[in-house]
C-alpha cells in the first residue's frame, strides 16, 4: 500500500507518524473508500511482543495505519533521532471517531469487553452524539468456535467501522484473520476502551496521561498486569541498545 503518511521504524516495528487530526482524516477517507483496512495502537508491550512474535510483526507490518500509542513510541522515536510528533491512543480516537460517524451517518459496530459493556457503552456513545446509529454491538469472545458466528452477525449488520475489544494481540488477530470477508472500511482494536466509555473502569487522570504514566495507573488497578508490564523496561533496554548500536555505525 502507498502510505500517506511518515513512518518511523522503532525496534524494526512501523509506527506512523500522525497527529490526532491527520488519523481522523485518514481514517475517514478508509470508510469513504469501502474498501476493509485494519488500524493497530501501537505500544512499547506492542512492540516487544513483535520482537518474538512472527506472526503478530505482520499483522503490524500489514496495517494500514500504525497509531503511535504510547508514550514510550514517543520517547523512544526521540531517542533515535526520529521524533514522532503526536501521541494518538486508540482510546482518544475512539469518541472522536464516533462524533465523526454521527455527522456523517456512519455506523460503528461494538465488538468485545464483558458482557453488557458494549452495550452500555453504545448508550453512552449515542448520549454524546445524538443522531448515532450503532450498527450493533455483541460481546462473544476471540475463541475459535465463536468466530464464524461472529462474522456473520457483522456481515449481516454491514457496519462502516468496527471497534474490537478482545485485548491485544488477540483483537489484533481476529482482525487480521477475518478483514477480508468482514469486509468493513474501517476495523481497529481498541484494548480497555469500551470500559472506559461505559464507565466499568475509569481511565487515568489526565495529568498522568500527559506524563505517560497511564501505565503506572493501570498497574496499581490491575496488579495482575505486572507480568504483561515487564515489557516496559525490556523495550527501554532494547531501545538503549539500539541507540548505541546506531552511535556506533555513525562513527
Ligand atoms: N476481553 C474480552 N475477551 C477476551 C479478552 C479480553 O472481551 O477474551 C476484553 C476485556 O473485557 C476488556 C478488553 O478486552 O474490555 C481489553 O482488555 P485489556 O485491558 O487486557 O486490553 P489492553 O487495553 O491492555 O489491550
Amino acid at each position: 500500500m502507498n502510505r500517506p503518511c511518515q513512518s518511523v521504524r522503532i525496534l524494526g516495528v512501523r509506527v506512523d507518524d500522525v497527529t490526532m487530526a491527520e488519523a481522523l482524516a485518514l481514517m475517514e477517507g478508509m470508510v469513504a473508500s469501502g474498501q476493509p483496512h485494519q488500524v493497530v495502537t501501537v505500544n512499547a508491550e506492542f512492540v516487544m511482543r513483535a520482537q518474538r512474535d512472527e506472526a503478530f510483526r505482520v499483522v503490524l507490518e500489514e496495517a494500514h495505519l500504525a497509531l503511535p500509542d504510547g508514550y514510550g513510541l514517543l520517547w523512544a522515536a526521540r531517542r533515535l533521532g526520529r521524533p514522532l510528533r503526536e501521541r494518538v491512543a486508540g482510546s482518544d480516537i475512539v469518541p472522536r471517531l464516533a462524533a465523526l460517524a454521527a455527522q456523517r451517518g456512519y455506523r460503528p459496530f461494538l465488538l468485545g469487553a464483558g458482557p453488557g459493556v458494549a452495550e452500555k457503552a453504545a448508550k453512552v456513545l449515542v448520549r454524546q452524539n445524538p443522531g448515532l446509529q450503532i450498527a450493533g454491538t455483541y460481546a462473544g469472545s476471540p475463541a475459535r468456535e465463536e468466530e464464524e458466528a461472529i462474522v456473520a452477525r457483522i456481515v449481516a449488520a454491514q457496519p462502516d467501522m468496527l471497534f474490537v475489544a478482545y485485548g491485544a494481540p488477540a483483537q489484533d488477530f481476529w482482525i487480521h484473520r477475518n478483514l477480508r470477508r468482514l469486509g468493513v472500511p474501517l476495523c481497529m482494536g481498541v484494548g480497555g476502551t469500551l470500559d472506559f466509555i461505559a464507565g466499568v473502569a475509569p481511565r487515568a487522570p489526565l495529568w498522568m496521561r500527559e506524563h505517560g504514566l497511564e501505565w503506572l495507573y493501570r498497574l496499581i488497578r490491575q496488579p495482575w498486569r505486572w507480568r504483561r508490564m515487564l515489557a516496559l523496561p525490556r523495550f527501554a533496554l532494547a531501545v538503549g541498545r539500539e541507540c548505541r548500536a546506531l552511535r556506533r555505525r555513525s562513527r
